[in-house]
């Protein structure tokens, strides 16, 4: 990102700063809300949090080399500083104002489990065709979106844009700075239900991102997801391409060994599983939205998602273990339990623990989730989590033969299961461990990868 300091006060409607130095044709080059991250040139923008405000921050900056700051408030630091209402609104303000400066396609995605994931996909396979920038790390809310977008420069050819939300009207917001020409929804689900009430509220919420599209735009949808296309036709009549296993515009057949067959083409599945189809059947439809030739995805892709999810690593004598512990919610802990199903393997073990922030759903989904265990006839389940939640889950799972649980709260927790697993297990097993983030339940794989 490069502005001009004269322009940066056209562009936020503030007057120049009375320190602004004689030549106002200065450039910021880069744009950073991070003090420590700063870099001679750049635009420091003074945010406030809960636990920090960068205001405090802003001498740090100019002694770093920062040519100007944006602030609320003006602070006794000689740099030239624009003063504004809202850093966090100015911030945005200008990344809707570097996106602008870019006609490429850019792909803004949503829902409520699969955003990365599917938003990795997208770029390996957009990424056959040029150059492409994605949303990195989790920058998928209010600052991230925007910083994403300062990473545009001329050598782009495509953005995929990930966008996440806690409450309704937060999405709407991220599509005004990124204005998608393609927006994806993989699903509503019931993430974050507890902040949102229901489902469909949250079906409303991911909506948001069609409803804001311009008419111009194309629409990416699940079309398994009977609430998605429902609460979609209310808010959105234009270009439309759906994907599915049940059907759709672009609809796959899942066959044996991870291969996917749509319009009588197999393709090789990047990343295994029944939700990891529907994920790359979207990264297809972003392909035939853009008349993109498919040949190239014939040979394969290989796509290589952040710690945590979908990840596999094999221990000695042929024992597998499936890491989904980046984080849980009722879809995703569906959706995994199925994946270990469909692992070859002789015994499929689960060990789960707590999924968080669901609210008064949370004993009923527990329960779910074992009740899935059970449907699949796994093996084993092992439950790491707070003791309502386990019971609940223990109790779903009752026609498992082996069903144990350990106190999440109590100390020591995740060494007692560490060592109960390290008794158990034997050549020929497939692991899942899944659980909310905070569980920390990296922890236990870790032990079992690295014994001390
Ligand atoms: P976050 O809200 O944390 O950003 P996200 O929407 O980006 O999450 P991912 O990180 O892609 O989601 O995936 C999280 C987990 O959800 C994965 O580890 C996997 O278990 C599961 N998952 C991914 N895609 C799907 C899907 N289409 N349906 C159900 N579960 C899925
Ligand atoms: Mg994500």
């Amino acid at each position: 990102m490069q502005i001009e300091l004269a322009q940066l006060a056209e562009i936020l409607g503030v007057p120049s700063p009375e320190r602004i130095p004689p030549n106002p044709d200065r450039i910021c080059s880069g744009i950073t809300t991070d003090s420590r991250s700063i870099e001679p040139g750049n635009l420091f923008v003074a945010l406030r949090g809960e636990k920090f405000d960068g205001h405090e921050f802003v001498a740090t900056a100019a002694e770093n080399g920062a040519t100007a700051a944006i602030v609320d408030r003006i602070v006794d630091v000689a740099i030239p500083q624009f003063q504004v209402g809202d850093t966090l609104k100015a911030y945005q303000t200008l990344g809707r104002w570097w996106r602008d400066r870019f006609s490429i396609p850019i792909i803004g995605i949503t829902g409520s489990v699969g955003k990365t994931t599917t938003k990795e996909l997208i770029a390996a396979v957009l990424g056959t065709q040029g150059n492409v920038l994605a949303t990195q790390a989790n920058y998928n809310n209010e600052i991230g979106v925007p910083k994403t977008l300062f990473g545009l420069t001329p050598a782009c050819d495509f953005a995929v844009i990930e966008m996440a939300m806690r409450g309704p009207g937060q999405i709407a917001e991220l599509t005004h700075i990124a204005r998608p020409d393609i927006a994806v929804i993989t699903n509503v689900g019931t993430a974050h239900i507890g902040l949102l009430g229901s489902r469909e509220a949250i079906a409303r919420a991911k909506c948001e991102l069609l409803a804001e599209m311009p008419d111009t735009g194309i629409a990416i949808l699940n079309h398994d997801d009977r609430r998605l296309m429902a609460t979609a036709a209310t808010v959105w009549q234009g270009k439309t391409i759906t994907y599915g296993l049940e059907g759709g515009d672009i609809r796959g057949e899942l066959l044996d060994g991870d291969r996917l067959r749509v319009d009588g083409i197999e393709y090789p599945l990047p990343l295994s599983g029944e939700h990891n189809a529907l994920n790359y059947l979207a990264a297809i439809a972003v392909a035939t939205a853009l008349d993109f030739d498919l040949s190239p995805l014939e040979a394969g892709l290989s796509v290589s998602l952040p710690d945590g999810r979908a990840k596999r690593y094999q221990l000695a004598n042929d024992i597998e273990i499936l890491d989904e512990t980046y984080n849980a919610g009722l879809e995703s802990m569906l959706a995994a339990l199925k994946m270990l199903d469909r692992t070859p393997g002789t015994r499929h073990i689960a060990v789960l623990g707590t999924m968080k922030e669901l609210g008064e759903k949370s004993i009923e989904f527990h329960r779910q989730v074992g009740e899935m265990a059970q449907k699949l006839a796994l093996d084993a389940l092992f439950i790491l989590a707070d003791p309502p939640e386990a019971e609940a889950m223990a109790a779903g799972a009752k026609g498992v033969a082996i069903v144990e649980w350990e106190d999440a709260t109590s100390a020591n927790a995740h060494e007692t299961l560490t060592t109960r697993l390290q008794n158990f297990i034997q050549p020929g097993d497939r692991l899942l461990f899944k659980a909310s983030h905070s569980v920390a339940l990296d922890r236990v794989v870790g032990f079992l990868n690295n014994p001390s």
